[in-house]
């Protein structure tokens, strides 16, 4: 080695023990390169074989008979539960938006696998209000949306906007969910929705009411097929 190549090697080194890699879903330290530990490895509640297109979980998980919002599916490559929930909040809420990285590769391997078929024209991602973006300081859909588009090749639009401030879907009981977000969304070009192949990337869905009411309003727009990808269902 030459005295470069020492000198990256050696820094790297130091990075590593200075910003360590840690996992994932449960921030442990683990070894460099690796995303998740040994032990959350052994729990995370991956998706596997027959899906529903409909709610986006296993088959024989499935309570909803196939029920689409608007869209014409909905694919993840996790359950929302266990570590999956601590991963997604700490990619959330704690700081670790290179985490991203990580889920945009998962979510990828879900769009190559289910929707090998279509050919999406760009990515969109659900809006925020200027007051919402922020209070959070940045849109975690669009960050999905555009980790996507660098993996993929596929553009992304950002397709709509949001009127009004809603409240967080989350804190909401189901029977309050679907009118928090009734006609929240606008299409910001409805010749560049017309007759496309769009695909949404979103964090979690859970009752599939925001999901629904942007694929309703591209659809209203002329949309010809719209898709979802998240991280996880519940
Ligand atoms: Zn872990
Ligand atoms: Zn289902």
């Amino acid at each position: 080695m030459g005295i470069r190549e020492d000198l990256i090697f050696y820094g790297k080194l130091i990075k590593s023990y200075i910003y360590p890699d840690r996992c994932v879903f449960c921030d442990r330290v683990v070894d460099h390169g690796i995303s998740v530990c040994k032990k959350c490895r052994k729990t995370v509640p991956v998706i596997k074989g027959a899906r529903c297109f409909g709610c986006g979980k296993p088959k024989d998980k499935c309570k909803c008979a196939g029920r689409r919002r608007f869209y014409d599916g909905v694919a993840a490559p996790f359950m929302y539960s266990g570590v999956v929930q601590t991963g997604v909040k700490l990619w959330k809420y704690g700081g670790r938006h290179k985490n991203t990285e990580f889920f945009g590769k998962a979510m990828k391997r879900v769009i190559d696998e289910n929707y090998k078929n279509i050919d999406f024209d760009f990515i969109c991602y659900v809006p925020q209000t200027e007051k919402e973006k922020e209070k959070r300081g940045y849109n975690q859909s669009r960050a999905l949306a555009e980790e996507l588009s660098r993996l993929t090749g596929i553009p992304v639009k950002g397709a709509l906007f949001k009127v009004f401030e809603t409240r967080r879907q989350h804190d909401l009981p189901w029977y309050l969910k679907s009118g928090n977000v009734l006609g929240v969304f606008e299409c910001i070009d409805a010749q560049g929705v017309k007759g496309k192949n769009i695909l949404i990337a979103d964090d979690i869905k859970t009752s599939g009411c925001t999901l629904g009411e942007c694929a309703k309003v591209l659809k209203l727009s002329g949309a010809e097929k719209v898709y979802c990808v998240v991280i996880a269902v519940r």
